[in-house]
């Protein structure tokens, strides 16, 4: 049995006073542990909520991380910075790296790359365009997000990871894939794993994002591919996030 996920993104949103409060908010109304659930504040924010969440079942995580180990790379953060503030996952090829920093599959696969060799959980962001999916290449470009990642570190790797499904014209618009499209591709995504590796595919969490809202989380997460989801909006009010984890 799978357990499920729910991961809130904070973008580049708050203050340092509003993400703490946020955080408190979260962990005081925080009821059950049936699920896992964590935070992915921004990067300047980490070390000031990891002091709030010691011993908390709320993790934390990083929005991104860097391709390479160390060195001369203005403006990175590196895998085994995050590590040291006992970060749990970072988002590695969120739609809006890929389309406004340049993210490619390759540099995805690295990021990818660098959170697992410091023992940071990848969540994997994968997902189509509208156009693409007009198109009908949704599975062509999940196959070739996924693959690379794949051909780079190989599918045991995928053991300490998550994957987020994420239609790039869900993300912010209000329109969410019905409960039918995203779990069509939740399916598939698993297909491909378990093509590699059938126990991986069992066990793997993934999570579905794109305008998740507390009233269309239930039948979102009820769908049989679907183990929680990646949540940008909703989760910067407590209310609504929790209202989103208590739908599991
Ligand atoms: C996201 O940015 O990952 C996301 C799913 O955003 P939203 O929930 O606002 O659509």
């Amino acid at each position: 049995m799978r357990r499920s996920l729910v991961v809130g993104n904070w973008k580049m949103n708050g203050t340092l006073a509003s993400g703490k409060a946020l955080v408190q908010e979260i962990v005081s109304g925080l009821d059950n542990t049936n699920a896992d659930i964590a935070v992915c504040p921004p990067f300047i924010y980490l070390s000031e909520i990891d002091k709030l969440l010691q011993g908390s079942h709320l993790k934390f995580g990083a929005q991104n991380i860097a391709d390479q180990e160390s060195g001369a790379y203005t403006g990175e953060v590196s895998a085994s910075m995050l590590k040291e503030i006992n970060c749990t996952y970072a988002l590695v090829g969120h739609s809006e790296r890929r389309s406004y920093y340049g993210d490619t599959n390759e540099t995805v696969a690295a990021r990818f790359n660098q959170a697992l060799s410091q023992d940071v959980c990848p969540i994997l962001c994968v997902g189509e365009t509208l156009e693409q999916r007009e198109q009908d290449k949704t599975f062509q470009v999940i196959d070739e997000q996924l693959n690379a990642v794949i051909d780079l570190v190989g599918i045991e790797s995928f053991a300490k990871a998550v994957i987020a499904y994420e239609p790039v014209w869900a993300i912010g618009t209000g329109k969410t894939a019905s409960d039918e499209q995203a779990q069509e591709v939740h399916q598939y995504i698993r297909q491909q794993i378990a093509k590699r590796d059938q126990s991986i595919a069992d066990n793997m969490q993934i999570l579905y994002g794109g305008s998740v809202k507390p009233d269309n989380a239930k039948a979102l997460f009820a769908m049989a591919d679907i183990d929680g989801g990646l949540i940008g909006g909703a989760s910067l009010d407590a209310e609504s996030f929790l209202g989103i984890y208590n739908s599991i």
